[in-house]
Parts: C-alpha cells; structure tokens; sequence
C-alpha cells in the first residue's frame, strides 16, 4: 500500500475509449488500496493545434500571458474529463486546475518556461493533496501548469506534465511515479529510424536525463530533477490499460544531490599536446587514430577537444612525454597531420550541474571572471551537464576560487 502517481501523456488520453481505460486502471489500482493522484496532460495535440490556431490569429504580438492561459486550457479540459469518468466509475475524484482552492504548483511569472518554487508547492500539496488522499479522493491534477503570485497560469514548458507528475511525487514523498505513455518503454534508440531498437528493462536516471537532453521525447530532461531515489518510477504503455504492466524502470539517481552545482579541481598537473594538421574535419579516423595509438600505449585522455585544424588532447603529466613521443609517431606515419606541440602543467577544473541544461550564458558566467582577472584560458569544453575548463598550473587554484565565488 502506498501512494502512487500516475502521469497520462496526451495520447493515452487521446479518445473516449483511452480515458475510459486509464481511469479503469486508476481505479483498479486504488483498489488495491493505494493512493493514486493522476496527473494529466491535454489530450492528443491539443497544445500544438493550440499554439497553431493563435499563430494563424493573432500572429507575434500574443504576449506570453496570454498564450499561457490559451494552452492552460488543453488540461483544463482533460482534468475535467478524467476525473468525472474515475467518478462514473464509482470511486470519489476531484479534478484541480490552477483556479481551484487547492491548486498546488506555483512558480514565478515566466509564463512559458516557468520555474517552480518547490517549498511552496510541497507546501502546498501537504496541505491540500494529502488530505483528499485521506479521505479516499482521486485527485487529477493538470499537468504542465503553474500559478504565480498574482494568481496568473503559468506553464512549465513544452512537455511539462513529465515535470508536474515527478514533481508532486517528490513533495508527497510518493512511493512510485508511472508515466504513461505511447510507447512500451524507452528504447535503446528510436525505433523509426532503426528497426533493431529494444526496449530496456531499466534505465539510471543519469543514462536518462543524457538521452532526453539529446532528445529521446519518451521524457522531459528536466522531470528526472525532482526525482528521489527512493521513489520508483517507471514507464509504460497506455495500450493495456494496467498501471502494473512492465515497461522501463528508471533507477536512481545514484547522488540525489546532483541538482547542485559541483566544482572540482583536478590535484594533478595536466600535460596539454595540440595535434595539427589541415581540414582535419573532412579527414576520416584520424581520432579514432589519436585515441587507439594512446590507449595501445595505456595512457589516459583527461580531455579531447577537436577544431578545424588542430586536435588538443590533455594528459597527466607524468604520461605526457610518452604520449609525445607516440604520437610523434603517428605524425610523421602519414600525411594527414603536419606536427605537434606539447605545453606543460595544465590545471583542469570540471564544473558539473544539470541546471546547466536550461541556463543560457553559463560558460560566459565561469569564463568572464577569468578574464576579468587576466587569467588565460588553454581550452574550455562542455558537454550537457558539465563545463570543464583547462589554465595554466600556476592559475588554477586562482581561477577555481573565482569560478566557485561566481556560481556558489
Ligand atoms: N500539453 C503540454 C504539451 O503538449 C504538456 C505535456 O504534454 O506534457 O506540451
Ligand atoms: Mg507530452
């Protein structure tokens, strides 16, 4: 027994017969004595044809206030929908948007891409969701939406309802959240461009969160966030009409304190080696060339970044001589690479957080202070979560101050 949130995507709500299977197996599963909360989004492409319809209509000059409560509307309706069909079916079920009483998601007034302050609403959802699971209710809860301060809609981002269900579980401490959806589970890569896809039993919220960043849909990259890893959570198909079917579990995360900024900086000195050589980009393998010659060698790659006409590649120190030496090698083997050079005593300094995503500017933010401060930067890389910066040795205990002071 315990509470369980479920999340109906779009088009698992998408005609009569769908709402009336999910609120069939919404009502089985409070059968068997948990609490359910539902959370919903608009049915089929409600939002898209919304989003259309105003573009056709009122063009650019909609303000973003306005398109929110447009939008707000899909789930307007599909909460009203779900929740009188659970009660059709004889169980207690009261739906809540954000002009109920009771609403619980509140975030700032960025209508479109709102951010979600999560005291008040675990606030809010004790005060108020938490009592209509005592007393035997179904709530069903638009997904996707927000309310600010002045009691205006605000919406979460396309997608949002991944975020609202992963989001309401955390601040009931539920024991699972299961994500309903139009596919089995998620895939070891899309399944219309290849036929060989198969679905994964289960997944770690970190393997996740990187698919979804790069655009797996099964998902919003930002859901994963309000994730504890001790709720479980899975996803799975709306065709069987059972919330207990097998989809894909997602396990983790492995460090719940991953939403926090961490900086680091590397104790040893780095070796940097720049590789040069003409259009490197049109040249094939020459990575491939530059790793396996390393790697046959058992030396370490701390880092790789490439460019038009040279490819930097950083070692610890004590490897780099070697690594000089092989890939010297390697250049005057064949044509495609003219020479080399080898700069000593790297610090590196890694910044890692998966606010990264969804924040603009964040490598001006770390690299500004550094130039501020007369600090030369050897190289910067970045990936989707983490920002790694390589200075000169005698700057790095300088430059990992300064970027600490900026972003903690
Ligand atoms: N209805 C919203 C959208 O289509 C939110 C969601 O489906 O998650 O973006
Ligand atoms: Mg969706």
């Amino acid at each position: 027994m315990g509470i369980v949130v479920a999340k109906f995507g779009g088009t698992s709500v998408g005609m009569g017969e769908r709402i009336h299977k999910a609120a069939n197996s919404v009502v089985n599963e409070y059968m068997k004595g948990n609490k359910v909360v539902v959370v919903v989004s608009a049915i089929n492409k409600t939002t898209d044809e919304s989003i259309k319809l105003v573009k056709e209509s009122i063009g650019d000059s909609v303000t973003e206030k306005q398109l929110a409560g447009i939008l707000s509307m899909g789930e307007m309706q599909s909460v009203r929908i779900l929740s009188a069909t659970i009660e059709s079916l004889g169980v207690k079920s009261e739906y809540i948007d954000p002009f109920s009483e009771k609403w619980p998601v509140i975030t700032d007034s960025n209508y479109l891409e709102a951010k979600i302050d999560k005291d008040e609403t675990k606030k809010r959802v004790q005060e108020h969701i938490m009592p209509l699971l005592d007393q035997g209710v179904i709530p069903v809860i638009c997904g996707f939406l927000g309310r600010d301060s002045h009691n205006c809609v605000t919406t979460l981002g396309r997608g949002g309802s991944d975020v609202s269900a992963f989001l309401i579980g955390h601040c009931l401490n539920a024991d699972e959240v299961i994500i309903v959806t139009d596919v089995k589970g998620v895939m070891s890569t899309d399944p219309r461009k290849l036929n060989t896809a198969r679905k994964l039993d289960k997944i770690t919220v970190e393997e996740m969160i990187d698919l979804a960043n790069y655009g797996a849909q099964v998902l919003h990259p930002n859901a994963l966030r309000y994730k504890d890893p001790d709720i479980k959570a899975k996803i799975i198909s709306f065709e069987y009409g059972d919330l207990r079917v097998k989809g894909t579990d997602i396990i983790g995360p492995a460090n719940p304190d991953d939403n926090v900024v961490t900086i680091s900086m590397l104790p040893d000195k780095l070796s940097v080696i720049a590789v040069v050589g003409e259009n490197l980009m049109s040249k094939k393998g020459i990575i491939a060339d530059i790793t396996s010659k390393v790697s046959d060698n058992d030396i370490s790659l701390y880092g790789i970044s490439t460019g038009e006409s040279s490819i930097t590649l950083f070692f610890k120190k004590e490897d780099a001589d070697k690594a000089h030496e092989v890939l010297h090698d390697l250049v005057i083997q064949g044509d495609e690479l003219s020479s080399l050079s080898l700069g000593q005593e790297i610090a590196m300094i890694s910044v890692v957080s998966h606010e990264f995503i969804d924040t603009p500017g964040i490598i001006a933010n770390i690299t500004n202070p550094l130039h501020d401060n007369d600090i030369n930067i050897v190289e910067v890389s970045s990936s989707q979560t983490a920002v790694v910066v390589f200075v000169e040795w005698d700057d790095g205990e300088k430059a990992y101050e300064l970027i600490k002071e900026t972003l903690q």
